[in-house]
Parts: C-alpha cells; structure tokens; sequence
C-alpha cells in the first residue's frame, strides 16, 4: 500500500466499506458437528444410528454459547461462520488504508514544515 494517493486509498476504503455492507449475515463462531444418543430405550441410536448434533459454539462476555443447528440449516450456518472471517479480514484491511492514510497525512506535515 505504498506510494499511493490519498484519493485512491479513500477509493480503495470505499469499496471496502462497500464489502462490509454486503456481509451482514455473519456469526462469531465455530460450527460442531457430532452424533449423540437420543436417550430413547427403543431408539434406532440405542442401535450406533446416532444422531447428528450440530452447534455453533461462540462466547458472550466470555461465557460459552452454544446455538443447535437442524442438518438442514448446515450450509446457512457456515455460510454465517464464513461471512464473520471475511468480514474481519476486510476490516483488517480497511485498518491497513487507515494506516496508509495517516503516514500520508504525517509526511505531508513534515514536508510543509520544512
Ligand atoms: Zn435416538
């Protein structure tokens, strides 16, 4: 991100912003899938026909939250998970803008200093 323009970084940070708008559907969290009994005597599990049990595992002011997730509501569930990294890797690199922005800004005032 060196030697480049303020207006292209502010360009470039739009369309990033633009990028975050467009991952509103995103969940902090790891997505857990096993197979468990049901507790049922008669039960097909009883039989090693487990069940799946799948969950979101995330934290809530540091405590553990988990959110189950039907086997049919697996793909929207990472599609959730995924979102949240892209959208941290995208406020990562808004932050490096920012950062290229205020050296930018830093050098300017040298240079009129002198
Ligand atoms: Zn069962």
């Amino acid at each position: 991100m060196d030697n480049q323009t303020p207006e292209n970084l502010i360009k470039q940070r739009t369309l990033l912003i633009q990028e975050v708008l467009s991952l509103q559907e995103f969940v902090r969290g790891t997505l857990v899938k096993t197979k468990k009994k049901c507790g049922r005597k008669s039960c097909k599990c009883e039989k090693g026909l487990l069940h799946p049990h799948i969950y979101i595992s995330t934290s809530r002011n540091r405590r553990n939250q988990v959110v189950y997730i039907r086997p049919n509501e697996v793909g929207q569930a990472e599609h959730y998970i995924k979102n949240y990294r892209k959208l941290t890797e995208t406020l990562d690199k808004i932050s490096q803008v920012n950062i290229a922005l205020l050296k930018l800004e830093k050098n300017n005032t040298v240079k009129k200093g002198k």
